[in-house]
């Protein structure tokens, strides 16, 4: 059992698990190193499958989640014409596993694990540069000079985690091929059902929209570009209008209800997975041990995840090291598959010759039919 564990990062997955190890009785400070909240908890969309509001509701805040969330009850595939590909029957598979999926603004999910750990635990404004550790602990050191010590650091510091770097060397993420445009918007519900997601698979691009908590809509667009591209000034909606022109109802309307400065632009970058995820009393979480691009809605959820396994891990442990090294062997197969399957998934979006297009559909349509729908369901089911 250790007494003191420091997290570098404050996302998803340093607060779920700054709350699972709290609960054990574990000491903690998380490390964030920007200055402001908002900065913190951007305002997107995040969809919390099964398995990761399973986590939730297990750390005890799955009412305070569902009162600021939208459930989603059906998920459909659609072709860009509209044609039908797939639906899947969420609110059955909530209902045999016992936790919803559910669409939420990341900041509003953010905000419930923190108002959910004890006051204190989360400092604002501290930079981790690096790390030195010894027998007894490890100390984690700061950008302005400062340092934090404890009985292990767990870097749960992003995609570009510095922490890592020390760890491995430098590891540079790999651009999957395609950007994202995601936005919020006020969409009536005439225009878009408020239980529902729908993806749009088009040549080269794909749109998904689902709600989030306060009715407001989310949508994201994923389209086959080349790494580094902008959009011209003031014109990220009339590029996504120009992209998606002639698109099946409502994808026009939601862009064109979405304000100009509530979208966003982002190259979309993973990792191949990692053997190594720490030494002595150091490990990785989250987007820092297992980055994956967003085709599966699987990133946070892994993140959460981990969180519980972690505390789970240290709790029964004879000593950090080893309740490290069993976090990391227990997480380490199940989250390469999410790495690999959402990738596998990326490379057929980007499919956009008619004839690729047309076979893509055929094989949605055939493969959700019966295996990926079970696939689907062991994937849900097998988390911690
Ligand atoms: C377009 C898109 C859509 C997505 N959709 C979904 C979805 O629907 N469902 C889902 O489950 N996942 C989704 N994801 C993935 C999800 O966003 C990430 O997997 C998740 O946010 C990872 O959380 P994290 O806490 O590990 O890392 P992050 O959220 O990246 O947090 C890391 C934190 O560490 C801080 N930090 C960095 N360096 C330092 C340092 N040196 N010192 C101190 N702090 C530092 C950063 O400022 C940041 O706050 C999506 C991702 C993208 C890009």
């Amino acid at each position: 059992m250790i007494t003191k564990a420091v997290i570098a990062g404050g996302g998803i997955g340093a607060l779920t698990t700054a709350l699972a190890l709290q609960q054990d009785g574990v000491e903690v400070t998380v490390l964030e190193r920007r200055r402001h909240l908002a900065d913190v908890a951007g305002g997107v969309g995040l969809m919390v499958w099964h398995n990761g509001t399973s986590v939730l509701q297990r750390l005890g805040v799955g009412a305070e989640i569902a009162a600021v969330s939208a459930e989603i009850r059906a998920f459909e595939f659609r072709n860009w014409r509209g044609a039908h590909l797939m639906r899947w029957d969420v609110a059955g598979l909530a209902e045999r596993l016992g936790s919803p999926t559910i669409g939420i603004n990341r900041g509003d999910l953010h905000a419930v694990l923190l108002d959910a750990l004890k006051p204190g635990t989360f400092q604002l404004g501290v930079e981790c540069t690096g790390y030195k550790q010894d027998a007894d602990g490890v100390t984690v050191t700061f950008a302005d000079g400062g340092s934090e010590r404890g009985d292990v650091l767990i870097a749960a510091d992003g995609i570009n985690s510095v922490i890592r770097t020390q760890l491995l060397g430098p590891r540079k993420p790999r651009y999957a091929g395609y950007t994202t445009w995601r936005g919020l918007a006020d969409v009536p519900e005439a225009d878009a059902p408020t239980d529902y997601a729908c993806k749009f698979w088009g040549p080269g691009k794909r749109f998904l929209y689902y709600r989030v908590g306060g009715g407001q809509l989310y949508w994201l667009a994923l389209t086959r570009a080349a790494e580094g591209g902008q959009d011209a000034p003031g014109g990220r909606r009339a590029a996504m209008l120009e992209h998606h022109r002639g698109w099946h109802a409502p994808v026009e309307a939601i862009i064109e209800a979405t304000p100009e400065d509530a979208i966003d632009r982002h190259d979309i970058t993973d990792h191949k997975p990692f053997k190594t995820w720490g030494s002595g009393r150091v490990t990785l979480l989250g987007d820092a041990a297992h980055a994956m691009t967003p085709n599966m809605g699987q990133g946070a959820c892994q993140a959460i995840e981990d969180g519980l396994v972690i505390a789970a891990e240290l709790g029964k442990a004879r000593d950090p090291e080893q309740g490290l090294r069993s976090y990391e062997d227990e997480r380490r197969k199940r989250t390469a598959y999410f790495q690999s399957h959402s990738r596998q998934v990326g490379v057929m979006g980007r499919w956009k010759s008619p004839l690729a297009v047309r076979a893509r559909d055929a094989m949605v349509r055939a493969a959700f039919k019966g295996r990926v729908s079970r696939m689907h369901e062991t994937e849900m089911r097998t988390g911690p």
